[in-house]
């Protein structure tokens, strides 16, 4: 869980899905690596790392697997995959 030692989220609201939701409407999809979620201005944003050098999303916080840079935080409605 080192999503959750992330200073860049430490005053965020979590979600861990599994969770009951609070207005029922809410689907979860197919996913099982997005297990993490993150709410802010009213809206439910998946927490993923992304490295613009290498254009490699992961969804644990650190170095990128390919260029060792540091991943930098990105927070998404849904992702363009
Ligand atoms: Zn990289």
């Amino acid at each position: 869980m080192s999503v959750l030692a992330d200073d860049r989220l430490k005053d965020a609201d979590f979600e861990v899905r599994g969770q009951a939701l609070v207005n029922g409407t809410f689907q979860v999809g197919p996913i099982h690596t997005r297990a993490m979620f993150v709410h802010k201005g009213g809206k439910i944003l998946m927490i993923s790392y992304w490295c613009e050098v290498c254009s490699i999303r992961t969804y644990t916080p650190g170095k990128c697997m390919c260029c060792q840079d540091e991943t930098a935080l990105d927070l998404k409605e849904k992702f363009d995959e």
